[in-house]
């Protein structure tokens, strides 16, 4: 089973990036080109039938898999990034972390308006990142279409915080 391969295949660095944190890391899944494959097989599964316009992938890991899931789906893919990185015409959005704020952008011509974007990221922990990236979706008069991960950490609740967003939210390693 793909859940079972992907946790498998992840491993645990304590105390990256601070310590305290369990950071899952997913470095080894790259090295197994099927692994690989098999993760964006099991995202086109489980969004068949959904509207998708384009793929939105989180910087930096949410363009791994982002990418090639785009092409699969045969849609554009449009990078999410932090503040400062993109070249052309951005629209930003401030969000709240634990400590501070941080600033996400996307170029301001990466999709069209009524347009149903796909948001994807390596793991959804709080749901913080991808909430900001929704709602910067839809102030540039997007929609959004659901949300894929390969891993989530449960304990967390990031669910609770995205599914009122758009419940199609696919996790294939809980
Ligand atoms: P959230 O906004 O859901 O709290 O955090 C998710 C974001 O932080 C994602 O962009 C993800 O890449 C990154 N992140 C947080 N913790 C981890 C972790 O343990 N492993 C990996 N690979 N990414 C993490």
């Amino acid at each position: 089973m793909i859940e079972q391969q992907i946790k498998s295949a992840i491993r645990d660095i304590p105390d990256f990036p601070k310590p305290g944190i369990i950071f899952k890391d997913i470095t080894p899944i790259l090295k197994d080109p099927g692994l690989c494959g098999d993760i964006v097989d099991a995202f086109v599964r489980e969004v068949k039938g959904i509207r998708i316009d384009a793929v939105a992938g989180v910087e930096s890991r949410g363009f791994l898999f982002g990418l090639n899931l785009a092409q699969k789906l045969g849609v554009p893919f449009v990078p999410v990034r932090k503040a400062g990185k993109l070249p052309h015409t951005v629209k930003q959005k401030v969000y709240e972390l634990e400590y501070g704020t941080a600033t996400i952008e996307l170029h301001t011509d990466a999709f069209k308006a009524g347009d149903h974007i796909l948001i994807h990221d390596d793991l959804l922990a709080t749901g913080g990142t991808v909430a900001a990236t929704s709602e910067l979706i839809q102030e540039m008069g997007g929609k959004v279409a659901g949300f894929t991960f390969v891993v989530g950490l449960g304990f967390l609740n990031g669910h609770e915080r995205i599914e009122p967003i758009n419940n199609k939210v696919i996790v294939l390693a809980k």
